[in-house]
Protein backbone atom coordinates (compact mmCIF):
# COMPACT_ATOMS: atom_id res chain seq x y z
CA UNK A 1 0.00 0.00 0.00
CA UNK A 2 1.40 3.32 -0.69
CA UNK A 3 2.34 5.79 2.12
CA UNK A 4 -1.58 7.05 3.50
CA UNK A 5 0.26 8.76 6.04
CA UNK A 6 3.64 10.65 6.48
CA UNK A 7 4.81 8.86 9.63
CA UNK A 8 2.70 5.70 10.63
CA UNK A 9 3.98 2.49 8.80
CA UNK A 10 1.59 0.21 7.21
CA UNK A 11 1.13 -3.23 9.17
CA UNK A 12 0.65 -6.09 6.49
CA UNK A 13 0.08 -8.57 9.76
CA UNK A 14 -3.02 -6.12 10.80
CA UNK A 15 -6.60 -7.07 9.22
CA UNK A 16 -7.50 -5.06 6.73
CA UNK A 17 -9.96 -2.80 8.30
CA UNK A 18 -10.00 -2.61 12.03
CA UNK A 19 -13.24 -0.07 13.52
CA UNK A 20 -12.65 0.46 17.14
CA UNK A 21 -15.35 2.54 19.34
CA UNK A 22 -16.41 4.43 16.70
CA UNK A 23 -18.86 7.24 17.13
CA UNK A 24 -20.47 9.61 14.15
CA UNK A 25 -23.24 11.98 14.99
CA UNK A 26 -24.24 14.50 12.97
CA UNK A 27 -25.24 17.83 15.47
CA UNK A 28 -26.59 16.00 18.38
CA UNK A 29 -28.13 12.99 16.52
CA UNK A 30 -25.94 10.18 17.30
CA UNK A 31 -25.91 7.78 14.36
CA UNK A 32 -22.93 5.38 15.09
CA UNK A 33 -22.90 4.71 18.66
CA UNK A 34 -19.68 2.88 19.45
CA UNK A 35 -18.85 0.42 16.78
CA UNK A 36 -16.75 -2.48 16.79
CA UNK A 37 -15.37 -4.76 14.35
CA UNK A 38 -12.71 -5.96 11.93
CA UNK A 39 -11.91 -7.17 8.23
CA UNK A 40 -9.58 -9.80 7.79
CA UNK A 41 -7.60 -9.32 4.46
CA UNK A 42 -9.31 -11.47 1.58
CA UNK A 43 -12.57 -11.40 3.77
CA UNK A 44 -16.39 -10.54 2.28
CA UNK A 45 -18.12 -9.06 5.35
CA UNK A 46 -21.73 -7.93 4.51
CA UNK A 47 -23.69 -5.44 6.79
CA UNK A 48 -27.46 -5.39 7.22
CA UNK A 49 -29.92 -3.69 8.69
CA UNK A 50 -33.08 -1.52 8.50
CA UNK A 51 -33.14 1.83 6.70
CA UNK A 52 -31.68 4.66 8.85
CA UNK A 53 -29.59 2.23 10.76
CA UNK A 54 -26.65 3.96 10.10
CA UNK A 55 -24.47 1.31 7.60
CA UNK A 56 -24.11 3.95 4.93
CA UNK A 57 -22.41 6.40 7.45
CA UNK A 58 -20.46 3.18 8.64
CA UNK A 59 -18.74 2.71 5.04
CA UNK A 60 -18.66 6.57 4.38
CA UNK A 61 -16.43 6.69 7.37
CA UNK A 62 -14.16 3.68 6.44
CA UNK A 63 -12.96 5.78 3.60
CA UNK A 64 -13.35 9.08 4.92
CA UNK A 65 -16.00 10.71 3.06
CA UNK A 66 -17.11 11.11 6.74
CA UNK A 67 -15.05 12.06 9.33
CA UNK A 68 -16.05 10.04 12.75
CA UNK A 69 -17.19 11.93 15.93
CA UNK A 70 -14.57 9.41 17.86
CA UNK A 71 -13.08 6.68 17.71
CA UNK A 72 -10.54 4.67 15.51
CA UNK A 73 -10.45 3.34 11.67
CA UNK A 74 -7.27 1.77 11.01
CA UNK A 75 -6.44 0.27 7.66
CA UNK A 76 -3.68 -2.02 7.51
CA UNK A 77 -2.56 -0.55 10.75
CA UNK A 78 -2.91 2.96 9.83
CA UNK A 79 -5.19 4.94 11.91
CA UNK A 80 -7.15 7.22 8.87
CA UNK A 81 -8.72 8.94 11.69
CA UNK A 82 -5.57 10.80 12.79
CA UNK A 83 -5.71 14.47 11.51
CA UNK A 84 -2.47 13.73 9.08
CA UNK A 85 -3.85 10.87 6.84
CA UNK A 86 -3.55 11.63 3.13
CA UNK A 87 -7.78 11.54 2.32
CA UNK A 88 -7.13 11.55 -1.43
CA UNK A 89 -4.80 8.07 -0.91
CA UNK A 90 -7.33 6.42 1.67
CA UNK A 91 -10.10 7.20 -0.88
CA UNK A 92 -8.38 5.15 -3.87
CA UNK A 93 -6.37 2.43 -1.72
CA UNK A 94 -10.20 2.16 0.08
CA UNK A 95 -12.61 1.72 -3.19
CA UNK A 96 -16.30 2.28 -3.07
CA UNK A 97 -19.20 1.97 -5.60
CA UNK A 98 -22.67 3.87 -4.59
CA UNK A 99 -26.22 2.84 -4.85
CA UNK A 100 -26.33 5.82 -6.92
CA UNK A 101 -23.55 5.04 -9.59
CA UNK A 102 -22.03 8.17 -9.22
CA UNK A 103 -20.20 8.68 -13.06
CA UNK A 104 -19.70 11.86 -14.89
CA UNK A 105 -22.63 12.10 -17.24
CA UNK A 106 -20.67 14.07 -19.88
CA UNK A 107 -17.87 11.50 -19.75
CA UNK A 108 -17.26 8.58 -21.85
CA UNK A 109 -16.71 5.60 -19.75
CA UNK A 110 -13.22 5.39 -20.76
CA UNK A 111 -12.53 8.99 -19.66
CA UNK A 112 -14.27 8.00 -16.47
CA UNK A 113 -11.71 5.30 -15.34
CA UNK A 114 -8.76 7.44 -16.46
CA UNK A 115 -9.40 10.91 -15.30
CA UNK A 116 -8.91 10.34 -11.22
CA UNK A 117 -5.82 7.76 -12.16
CA UNK A 118 -4.21 10.59 -13.91
CA UNK A 119 -5.19 13.20 -11.58
CA UNK A 120 -5.05 11.26 -8.23
CA UNK A 121 -2.32 8.19 -9.14
CA UNK A 122 -0.34 10.75 -11.41
CA UNK A 123 -0.73 8.14 -14.50
CA UNK A 124 0.15 9.04 -17.27
CA UNK A 125 -2.86 8.94 -20.33
CA UNK A 126 -1.79 5.63 -22.12
CA UNK A 127 -1.26 3.91 -18.70
CA UNK A 128 -4.26 5.06 -17.66
CA UNK A 129 -6.08 3.89 -20.57
CA UNK A 130 -4.55 0.79 -20.57
CA UNK A 131 -5.42 -0.08 -16.86
CA UNK A 132 -9.03 1.28 -17.70
CA UNK A 133 -9.34 -1.63 -20.54
CA UNK A 134 -8.12 -3.96 -18.54
CA UNK A 135 -10.68 -3.35 -15.94
CA UNK A 136 -14.01 -2.78 -18.57
CA UNK A 137 -12.98 -6.02 -19.85
CA UNK A 138 -13.04 -7.41 -16.01
CA UNK A 139 -16.69 -6.67 -16.15
CA UNK A 140 -17.70 -7.61 -19.49
CA UNK A 141 -18.04 -3.57 -21.20
CA UNK A 142 -14.87 -4.10 -23.30
CA UNK A 143 -17.03 -2.51 -26.26
CA UNK A 144 -18.67 0.38 -24.36
CA UNK A 145 -15.38 2.62 -23.59
CA UNK A 146 -16.23 4.76 -26.23
CA UNK A 147 -20.52 5.25 -24.83
CA UNK A 148 -21.61 7.66 -22.44
CA UNK A 149 -23.35 6.62 -19.04
CA UNK A 150 -26.51 7.98 -19.97
CA UNK A 151 -26.64 5.45 -22.93
CA UNK A 152 -26.12 2.27 -21.00
CA UNK A 153 -28.86 0.36 -18.59
CA UNK A 154 -28.18 1.00 -14.85
CA UNK A 155 -26.78 -2.38 -14.69
CA UNK A 156 -23.81 -1.46 -17.13
CA UNK A 157 -23.56 1.83 -15.38
CA UNK A 158 -22.83 0.05 -11.88
CA UNK A 159 -20.15 -2.23 -13.82
CA UNK A 160 -18.73 1.11 -15.03
CA UNK A 161 -18.37 2.13 -11.51
CA UNK A 162 -16.45 -0.87 -10.18
CA UNK A 163 -14.15 -1.04 -13.13
CA UNK A 164 -13.34 2.62 -12.25
CA UNK A 165 -12.61 2.08 -8.60
CA UNK A 166 -10.81 -0.94 -9.29
CA UNK A 167 -8.42 1.24 -11.69
CA UNK A 168 -7.36 3.13 -8.63
CA UNK A 169 -5.60 -0.73 -7.36
CA UNK A 170 -7.80 -0.57 -4.10
CA UNK A 171 -6.66 -2.95 -1.35
CA UNK A 172 -10.17 -3.11 -0.58
CA UNK A 173 -13.83 -2.44 -1.96
CA UNK A 174 -16.84 -0.90 -0.38
CA UNK A 175 -20.52 -1.47 -1.58
CA UNK A 176 -23.21 0.58 -0.71
CA UNK A 177 -26.58 -1.18 -1.74
CA UNK A 178 -24.67 -1.41 -5.20
CA UNK A 179 -27.68 -2.98 -6.35
CA UNK A 180 -30.95 -1.16 -5.18
CA UNK A 181 -31.13 1.24 -7.78
CA UNK A 182 -31.72 -1.38 -10.23
CA UNK A 183 -34.08 -3.25 -12.11
CA UNK A 184 -34.27 -7.01 -10.78
CA UNK A 185 -32.84 -8.47 -14.32
CA UNK A 186 -29.92 -6.44 -13.94
CA UNK A 187 -29.33 -7.45 -10.79
CA UNK A 188 -27.77 -11.00 -11.74
CA UNK A 189 -24.97 -9.60 -13.99
CA UNK A 190 -23.77 -7.05 -11.21
CA UNK A 191 -23.63 -9.27 -8.33
CA UNK A 192 -21.84 -12.23 -10.45
CA UNK A 193 -18.96 -8.97 -10.42
CA UNK A 194 -19.12 -8.79 -7.36
CA UNK A 195 -18.88 -12.73 -6.86
CA UNK A 196 -15.50 -12.72 -9.43
CA UNK A 197 -13.98 -10.22 -7.38
CA UNK A 198 -14.62 -11.98 -4.09
CA UNK A 199 -13.25 -15.18 -5.67
CA UNK A 200 -9.81 -13.40 -6.84
CA UNK A 201 -8.60 -12.80 -3.21
CA UNK A 202 -10.37 -8.68 -2.75
CA UNK A 203 -11.08 -7.83 0.75
CA UNK A 204 -14.85 -6.66 0.76
CA UNK A 205 -17.22 -4.34 2.67
CA UNK A 206 -20.83 -5.13 1.02
CA UNK A 207 -24.16 -3.55 2.78
CA UNK A 208 -26.77 -4.99 0.28
CA UNK A 209 -30.29 -6.67 0.49
CA UNK A 210 -29.53 -9.69 -1.34
CA UNK A 211 -29.45 -12.18 1.12
CA UNK A 212 -28.35 -15.02 -1.51
CA UNK A 213 -25.25 -12.90 -1.93
CA UNK A 214 -24.40 -12.66 1.86
CA UNK A 215 -25.16 -16.47 2.48
CA UNK A 216 -23.06 -17.90 -0.86
CA UNK A 217 -20.24 -15.13 -0.76
CA UNK A 218 -19.88 -13.83 2.49
CA UNK A 219 -17.52 -14.92 5.20
CA UNK A 220 -19.00 -13.06 7.74
CA UNK A 221 -22.51 -11.08 8.15
CA UNK A 222 -23.14 -7.75 10.76
CA UNK A 223 -26.88 -6.88 11.50
CA UNK A 224 -26.83 -3.02 12.45
CA UNK A 225 -29.94 -1.53 14.22
CA UNK A 226 -29.87 2.06 15.42
CA UNK A 227 -26.47 2.72 15.13
CA UNK A 228 -25.02 -0.18 16.71
CA UNK A 229 -23.67 -4.29 15.52
CA UNK A 230 -26.76 -5.81 16.63
CA UNK A 231 -25.28 -9.43 15.73
CA UNK A 232 -22.67 -10.81 13.39
CA UNK A 233 -21.75 -14.28 12.67
CA UNK A 234 -21.28 -16.72 9.80
CA UNK A 235 -23.56 -15.95 7.57
CA UNK A 236 -25.81 -19.00 7.57
CA UNK A 237 -26.04 -18.83 11.09
CA UNK A 238 -27.35 -15.51 11.17
CA UNK A 239 -29.47 -16.17 8.39
CA UNK A 240 -31.17 -19.30 9.61
CA UNK A 241 -30.94 -18.75 13.57
CA UNK A 242 -30.61 -15.14 14.69
CA UNK A 243 -29.89 -14.95 17.93
CA UNK A 244 -31.51 -11.47 18.57
CA UNK A 245 -35.07 -10.29 18.76
CA UNK A 246 -33.89 -7.29 16.53
CA UNK A 247 -32.43 -9.71 13.85
CA UNK A 248 -35.23 -11.89 13.67
CA UNK A 249 -37.76 -9.42 13.54
CA UNK A 250 -35.96 -7.69 10.75
CA UNK A 251 -35.53 -10.85 8.71
CA UNK A 252 -39.07 -12.16 8.79
CA UNK A 253 -39.73 -9.36 7.29
CA UNK A 254 -36.97 -9.20 4.09
CA UNK A 255 -36.89 -13.40 3.89
P1 LIG B 1 -28.59 3.52 6.38
O1 LIG B 1 -27.55 3.55 5.33
O2 LIG B 1 -28.49 2.36 7.30
O3 LIG B 1 -29.98 3.66 5.82
P2 LIG B 1 -27.53 6.12 7.08
O4 LIG B 1 -26.14 5.88 7.53
O5 LIG B 1 -27.75 6.64 5.73
O6 LIG B 1 -28.37 4.78 7.33
O7 LIG B 1 -28.24 7.12 8.06
C1 LIG B 1 -28.28 6.92 9.46
C2 LIG B 1 -28.93 8.12 10.11
O8 LIG B 1 -28.09 9.25 9.93
C3 LIG B 1 -30.28 8.50 9.51
O9 LIG B 1 -31.12 8.90 10.57
C4 LIG B 1 -29.93 9.67 8.62
O10 LIG B 1 -31.03 10.55 8.52
C5 LIG B 1 -28.79 10.32 9.35
N1 LIG B 1 -27.86 11.01 8.43
C6 LIG B 1 -27.13 10.42 7.46
N2 LIG B 1 -26.36 11.33 6.82
C7 LIG B 1 -26.62 12.53 7.40
C8 LIG B 1 -26.14 13.87 7.20
N3 LIG B 1 -25.22 14.16 6.25
N4 LIG B 1 -26.63 14.83 8.01
C9 LIG B 1 -27.53 14.55 8.97
N5 LIG B 1 -28.03 13.33 9.22
C10 LIG B 1 -27.58 12.32 8.45
MG1 LIG C 1 -27.68 3.54 3.28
Amino acid sequence: MEDLHPTQKVDRSAPAIDVRQLHKSYGDHEVLKGIDFSVEKGQVVCVIGPSGSGKSTLLRCVNRLEEPSSGQILVEGIDITDPDTELDKVRSRVGMVFQQFNLFPHMTVLRNLTIAQQRVKKRGRAEAEKIARENLAKVGLADKEGAYPGHLSGGQQQRVAIARALSMDPDMMLFDEPTSALDPELVGDVLDVMRKLAESGMTMMVVTHEMGFAREVGDKLVFMDGGVIVEEGSPVEVLTNPQHRRTQSFLSKVL
